[in-house]
């Protein structure tokens, strides 16, 4: 019956699945995903006009001499200044937002929200950024005013811990503003993960279940929290558009995360790559203000008037760090992906879910576009590492050819 395992070819295993995504759907998910990668660079551009605008009509200055009537507080007047400049930065830039985060989204049928519903997010989102983002300004610049050389270093080390204590409340404060997470029913489908949770000693009483099929259709899954509060969660929609054996393989793949502390690992990234950032913004922004403080209204790098030129450093140095930070956390996923594999032992259920990621992440990206621009393994990868799996692992192992029409399955 079964060909021997020596004739599965995995190069041909691998064009099985690859042949699902075909013509105007695949064009789509092409077009969508190639179209990001403009969107980080005009993204960066619209955020540094927003900062020049704030600089170029003294709007930073301003903020600081609203903050200067109210209070010779210092850390009044930072708090002032960053609270106004994020509240207007954000308005300069709506018009950004609401294009790329609702009317493409909508254009390309991966949002099913309104627009009120979408609005509203939008506007939980800034108030959680007025209320965060005026305590980590006023702390990095109560330490540039301390240390005028070496801010930059201890400021990476407040991020860190602003950053620790977001991962720690995140899933219990803010998560649930936007989403109902609820425990994952009991039945066959939650002990089969309980049990591969069991062969890694991963604490696994709470999975949570969360309603995001009211935002969109897409798959998703993740590992949240720190220390107490860590969790899996995934979605509705993975749950009910999906087969068993792929909901299995994204499990696996979401404990290979816990399992090899990849949360220290991203945090580690960032912090390494903000502190750099940083440090180009300390030496940076003095030579800007010498040069145009004068007409800006920014008396020094202490002065939280400075604020646009230090955010415009800053996001300057990650959009060039963009192809590291992707390849760094690309290189965490292939991992959770490796772990998932063997943890769950469905690969023909991880390449189906590699496939419905495809519907919006182009699916065979050239091997430069995917270190580039991939934050995730591509779909090709991704399939052809679960039939490489499935050849060294599977008994007899056979070429799957999926069923028409299972993409779209609702
Ligand atoms: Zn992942």
């Amino acid at each position: 019956m079964a060909a021997a395992s020596g004739s599965f070819d995995v190069e041909a295993a691998t064009r099985a699945y690859l042949d699902t995504l075909q013509g105007p759907a695949r064009a789509q998910s092409d077009a969508y995903f190639e179209g990001g990668y403009w969107l980080i660079l005009w993204g960066t551009l619209v955020g540094i006009l927003a900062d020049w605008l704030l600089l170029r009509f003294r709007l930073a200055a301003k903020f600081r001499d609203i903050g200067e009537r109210l209070s010779n507080r210092r850390w009044v007047v930072t708090g002032v200044t960053a609270l106004l400049y994020t509240l207007v930065a954000t308005i300069i830039v709506l018009p950004w937002t609401i294009y790329t985060g609702f009317f493409r989204e909508k254009q390309y049928g991966l949002l099913d929200q309104a627009f009120g519903a979408w609005g509203g997010e939008q506007l939980m989102n800034l108030g959680i950024e007025l209320l965060i983002a005026p305590l980590l300004v006023i702390a990095i610049y109560a330490l540039i005013r301390r240390a005028p050389r070496s801010w930059w270093l201890w400021a990476t080390g407040v991020i860190g811990a602003f950053m620790m204590v977001g991962m720690v409340l995140g899933p219990v404060f803010i998560a649930p503003l936007f989403n109902d997470y609820t425990e994952m029913q009991p039945g066959p489908l939650r002990d089969r993960i309980e049990a591969v949770a069991a062969k890694y000693d991963i604490p696994a009483e709470h999975i949570y279940v969360f309603d995001q099929s009211k935002q969109h259709k897409r798959i998703s899954a993740n590992v949240s929290g720190l220390g107490p509060t860590i969790r899996i969660s995934l979605n509705d929609n993975l749950l009910e558009r999906t087969s068993e054996p792929e909901i299995l393989a994204v499990m696996g793949h979401e404990m290979g995360h816990y399992k090899l502390n990849h949360v220290w690992w991203i945090v580690g990234i960032y912090l390494a790559i903000f502190a750099a950032g940083l440090f180009i913004a300390s030496r940076v922004a003095p030579m800007l203000i010498a040069r145009h403080g004068e007409r800006w209204g920014v008396r020094d790098i202490a002065d939280p008037a400075s604020l646009p030129i230090l955010a415009i450093c800053f996001s300057a140095w990650m959009f060039l760090m963009t192809p590291a930070t992707n390849s760094l956390v690309r290189i965490a996923e292939s991992k959770a992906d490796a772990f998932g594999l063997e943890a769950a032992q469905e690969p023909d259920g991880f390449a189906k879910v590699a496939m419905r990621l495809s519907e919006y992440r182009k699916i065979e990206p050239g091997p430069l576009e995917e270190v580039l621009f991939f934050d995730h393994p591509s779909g090709a990868t991704r399939v052809r590492m679960a039939m490489e799996w499935k050849a060294k692992h599977v008994k007899d192992p056979q070429v799957v050819v999926p069923e028409e029409g299972y993409l779209d399955s609702e």
